[in-house]
């Protein structure tokens, strides 16, 4: 039986001086400074219910999935944080602060709270679409698609729309059309629930996700599948 204490490990110095962020059941997020660059440092710590032994295989595979799914997004075009550095070690990873951004969720809610004219909001579904479409294309998997998820690099103000997607750490590969269904079924229940009214600008999004991706109609199929089975277990419920 190996002894829990040898899998202890001393808080390193960077994230004494980072400033938490975000404190999830997972990971703890902290904004901080590597380099002299302003960073993002995501920690997973330990499960103390799992074996220490498991918990740093499981641990070990989450970091490097995350990793593995931002980088195949980079290397594609989709704009995602770049990687700085991982400490497999701490399982921290050091992530590019995407500064003076606002995420969509705040945009849309301020958007529509100001009661003015929210068509542009369309131009930014279409983006959305086109974005996850590309995403999906790559065969990644986001796992946790949420309008907080996504940033707006340079505020809500910018003429080009500058989407970047984040928190990958539910990430994983798959080409699956079911596993895409999913994962846009995930963001269509958190979009209408953080969005009230914004169907018709769901369905944009999801008609710009169809032009965009030639793999759209399995993918559709399955989207349909996953939403009756919501429908019919919501029933039984
Ligand atoms: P996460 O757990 O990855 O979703 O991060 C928690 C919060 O930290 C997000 O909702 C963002 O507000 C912020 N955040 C995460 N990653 C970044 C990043 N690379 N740049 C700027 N803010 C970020």
């Amino acid at each position: 039986m190996a002894d829990a204490n040898f899998f202890k490990k001393q808080t390193p110095l960077y994230l004494v001086d980072g400033q938490v962020i975000k404190q999830g059941a997972e990971a703890r997020v902290y904004r901080g400074k590597f380099l002299g660059r302003s960073v993002i440092i995501k920690e997973r710590f330990p499960k103390l219910y799992r074996h220490p032994l498991l918990d740093e295989k499981l641990t070990r595979r989450r970091t490097a999935q995350e990793v593995r799914s931002i980088l195949r997004c980079r290397r594609a075009g989709i704009n995602a944080p770049v990687v700085y550095f991982v400490d497999h070690n701490t399982h921290c990873i050091f992530l590019e602060d995407i500064v003076h951004s606002v995420s969509v969720r705040d945009h849309i809610v301020s958007s529509q709270a100001s009661g003015q004219d929210t068509e542009h909001l369309q131009t930014l579904a279409d983006k959305i679409g086109q974005v996850l479409a590309q995403m999906h294309d790559e065969d990644v998997i986001h796992g946790d698609l949420t309008t907080s998820n996504m940033l707006l690099a340079g505020g809500a103000e910018q003429k080009n729309i500058n989407l970047v997607l984040i928190d990958f750490g539910l990430s994983y590969i798959s080409a699956l059309p079911e596993d895409k269904g999913v994962d846009l079924y995930v963001l269509e229940k958190a979009f209408l629930s953080t969005h009230p009214n914004t169907e018709t600008l769901f369905e944009r999004l999801l008609k710009s996700y169809s032009a965009s991706s030639k793999k759209a109609p399995a993918v559709m199929k399955k989207l349909d599948e996953v939403r009756l089975r919501g429908r019919k277990r919501s029933m039984i419920g």
